[in-house]
Order: C-alpha cells, then sequence, then structure tokens
C-alpha cells in the first residue's frame, strides 16, 4: 500500500462489503465495489436476519442508517416457538413492546437499503473475479469475467464463503458440517397456509426431534414464511437417495418418509411448499482462523469467519467488520504518516476481528452439532433463553460504544 488516497476495491457486494463502502464515502474516502451479480435484486438473498444491538445495529450507526433501519425492521419479528416433533410447545418468546435489541430485516431489503446510499455506480455489478495478482508493495490486479481488469492499492475481500481472494492470506477452505437442509417457501401465507402462519406467528418456530432433523420457519415481509427442513446428511445425500430435485414431487415423497414420526401438522409442511426445494448445507471456516497480515489485501464477513448460522452472528459480524475496517482505514487516512500506515491500520483490524469473530464462530459451530444432535430425555437439547440474550445484546453494545470512546480518549 503505497500512498495516503488509497485506491480501495472491495469485492463483494453483501451486508460486509456495502456497509464497508457506505462508512468509507461517509467520511469522504473513494471506494468501488465489483460483485458478481448482474443487478443488486437479481437473485434471491435468501431469508430474514436478525441485526444485533452489539454488532448489527453499531454498523448501522456508523452508517447512518439507524432511522432508515427502523422504518424496514420487524421488531415483532424476534418472537420466537420452539416445539418437539410432536408439535408441543416447549418455550414460547414474545418481545416487551420497545424491545429493538435484535430486530428482523429481509436480506434483500437490507441489501437494497445500503445500496441505496451509496453514490450511484459505486457498485459494479457483474463483475466476477476470476484472479488476483499481487504487483508488489501491496499492490495487486483484479480480473474479472468479462475481461476487464482493475490496480488496487487495498484489496478486501468481502467475498464470502467461497472467497476468491481469501487464498491471498490464507489456505483455509470450508467444512461442511454434516447437516444439510432444502429450503422451502410459502408465500401469501395468511389467505393461502392460516395454520402456518399461526404456527409461526410474526417471529420464527424452530422444531427437532431426538436425531438430528429440525424445521426452521421464518416470517420474512409480505407474506412470505421461509421454511429451512434440515437432516445431518452428506453433501451430495441426493445422488444417495436417487432424488432429483428438480423434481418436486419426488422430493416430497423422500421428506415424507425423513419426517415420518413427526407430528401430522407440522409433517404436511414438507408438502405444499411454493416453488421450488432450494438444496443448501451448513459449512464453516475452521476456527478460530487468524492470519499473518499480507500488505495491501484484507478480509471482512463469511470470507474470513464463515459460521454455522446458529447464534445469528454471520451477518452482524460481517457488517461490523465492515464499518470497522473503514474507520481504521479514515483514521489512518486522516492521519497521513509513513505509507505504513495504512498497513498497521488495516492489521490492526484484523487483530481485533479475529479477537471478536474466533469465539462467536467455534460457539456457533457447537451450537449447530448440539441442535442437530441425537439426545435423550436424560440430555434433552433446551431452548436458549431468548429474554436474557436480549438483555445481553444491550450490555454488549453499551460496553463495546465505551471501549470505542475510551480508546478514541486514547488516541487523541
Ligand atoms: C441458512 C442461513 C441462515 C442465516 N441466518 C443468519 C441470521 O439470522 N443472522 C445473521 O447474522 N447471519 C445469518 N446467516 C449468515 C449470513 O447470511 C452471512 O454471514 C452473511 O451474508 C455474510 O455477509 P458477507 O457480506 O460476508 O457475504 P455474502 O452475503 O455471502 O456476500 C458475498 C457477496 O460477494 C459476491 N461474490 C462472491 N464471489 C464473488 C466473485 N468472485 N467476484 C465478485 N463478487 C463475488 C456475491 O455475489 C455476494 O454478493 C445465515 C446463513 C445461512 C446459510
Amino acid at each position: 500500500m503505497t500512498t495516503s488516497t488509497p485506491t480501495v476495491c472491495i469485492v463483494g457486494a453483501g451486508p460486509a462489503g456495502l456497509t464497508c463502502a457506505r462508512v468509507l464515502q461517509r467520511h469522504g474516502l473513494a471506494v468501488t465495489v465489483y460483485d458478481a451479480d448482474d443487478a443488486v435484486d437479481s437473485r434471491d438473498p435468501g431469508g430474514t436476519l436478525d441485526l444485533h444491538a452489539d454488532s448489527g445495529q453499531i454498523a448501522l450507526a456508523d452508517a447512518g442508517l439507524t432511522d432508515a433501519f427502523a422504518a424496514a425492521a420487524r421488531p415483532e419479528g424476534q418472537a420466537k416457538t420452539r416445539r418437539d416433533h410432536h408439535g408441543a410447545v416447549l418455550a414460547e418468546f414474545t418481545p416487551a413492546p420497545g424491545d429493538e435489541a435484535a430486530p428482523e430485516i429481509d436480506r434483500g431489503r437490507l441489501r437494497r437499503l445500503l445500496d441505496d446510499h451509496l453514490r450511484p455506480g459505486t457498485v459494479r455489478w457483474g463483475h466476477r473475479l476470476v484472479r488476483i495478482t499481487p504487483l508488489g508493495r501491496g499492490a495487486h490486479r483484479l480480473e474479472f469475467a468479462d475481461g476487464t481488469a482493475v490496480d488496487a492499492d487495498l484489496v478486501v475481500g468481502a467475498d464470502g464463503a467461497w472467497s476468491t481472494v481469501r487464498p491471498l492470506v490464507s489456505d483455509a477452505v470450508p467444512q461442511h458440517l454434516g447437516v444439510c437442509f432444502l429450503d422451502a417457501r410459502f408465500d401469501d401465507v395468511d389467505t393461502r397456509h392460516p395454520d402456518l402462519a399461526a404456527l409461526v406467528g410474526a417471529g420464527h418456530l424452530f422444531a427437532n426431534d431426538n436425531d438430528g432433523r429440525a424445521m426452521i420457519l421464518q416470517r420474512n415481509g409480505n407474506g412470505v414464511v421461509r421454511g429451512y427442513l434440515a437432516f445431518r446428511a452428506a453433501p451430495d445425500w441426493q445422488v444417495a437417495a436417487g432424488l432429483d430435485l428438480a423434481d418436486p414431487e419426488g422430493v416430497r415423497a423422500h421428506l415424507v418418509k425423513e419426517f415420518g414420526h413427526w407430528s401430522a401438522q407440522l409433517r404436511s409442511l414438507v408438502t405444499r411448499n411454493d416453488g421450488d426445494f432450494v438444496p443448501r448445507s451448513f459449512r464453516a471456516l475452521p476456527a478460530p482462523l487468524t492470519w499473518e497480515h499480507v500488505p495491501g489485501v484484507t478480509l471482512i464477513g463469511d470470507a474470513a469467519h464463515l459460521m454455522a448460522p446458529f447464534g445469528g452472528h454471520g451477518a452482524n459480524l460481517a457488517m461490523l467488520d465492515g464499518a470497522e475496517l473503514a474507520l481504521a482505514l479514515v483514521a489512518a487516512v486522516a492521519d497521513p504518516g509513513t505509507a505504513a500506515g495504512l498497513d498497521r491500520a488495516v492489521s490492526g483490524y484484523e487483530a481485533d476481528m479475529f479477537a471478536r469473530s474466533g469465539p462467536l464462530a467455534t460457539s456457533s459451530n457447537e451450537a449447530l452439532r448440539q441442535f442437530f444432535a441425537t439426545t435423550t430425555p436424560d440430555a434433552p437439547n433446551l431452548p436458549p433463553d431468548h429474554a436474557q440474550e436480549h438483555r445481553n445484546y444491550l450490555a454488549r453494545a453499551a460496553a463495546y460504544r465505551e471501549e470505542r470512546a475510551r480508546r478514541a480518549a486514547g488516541a487523541a
């Protein structure tokens, strides 16, 4: 990295990359984001996300988007019900009025919200990075599938689980966690699937059996419920089962057997989704993952610490990484010293990010294993205490802000 006004290129316009770009622009730094997608809404971005007070919401505040988020978020979506596979309620959580510890927002809505607050043209859609080559002194050349190329002083890999940037800093690759699921969508639930709407309520329904199967259903905006029908299996389970996933009736027949011992009401959910079943699986990078700083390149979000989504930390940490990296760069550029100043800022961000994400990645991966473990009445898989979890988010948010203020006072 050679200049005090560096050319910053972010690869990936997910929550991490867009938040980073927004905070940089807010502080007057130029940045370009490259994404493989053709447009902000060219693919189904997946289900809903809860943005935690101690991470995602801090990043939104850094981005100046707290009010915009509040206008788009669903605090009532924090509700959660846990049932066993017979349908019996094990635990229920209804957020108190004014509980803003972790409101929900649809991913597509969040992506658009962040993109709408960038200068026009900041994101170059339709740019799939295919090669990245070190040029010396921290500079890199990025080559895209459309044949174009660009040189950068700092490359920020925000390109998710299968990052093309990651191999520059680490040879770690995502590992399959032994659980696969089919993503099933239900449309217009209040009129077309009223029993499902009542089961899921305003938020989430978690149901599991004692043998590693689960249904996780979540209310999204616009009358949509998304469901994850999950079971322990190898990544190519459908090949072994002789299934064609494009044949929904064949898949349904398989699922009816897989969930055969579940209550009739819950089992009926596998047979009447709208649209296709989308196969997915849970994967994670080895945790905790760290690397020696490499000049001119870093990672944020899933590219740095892909983890199981049990804890709901992934997008939250991704956004906080983006904001923290941007603020570190802004501080370094505002205090132009030696050329090494920017690299020091990036390696400082990395040290903090490793400390922040490592324990959460480890505990999230363990939470997934426990949720899908074989259990007995003597060792039940107990639901978490969501009210306490929300108090924890708020307490940690206050501590995080205090620590930042203390550091800022120390630096002044
Ligand atoms: C089933 C499931 C449920 C989840 N639930 C939650 C939850 O409730 N709460 C939560 O916080 N997290 C959750 N997560 C995790 C969350 O989705 C991720 O942690 C988050 O999306 C990471 O954001 P990111 O910006 O790092 O990466 P991504 O969102 O993956 O974005 C990466 C971007 O990079 C682009 N890209 C990739 N490769 C290239 C390339 N070669 N060239 C150019 N562009 C490229 C992609 O198009 C994409 O736009 C869940 C994940 C799953 C799988």
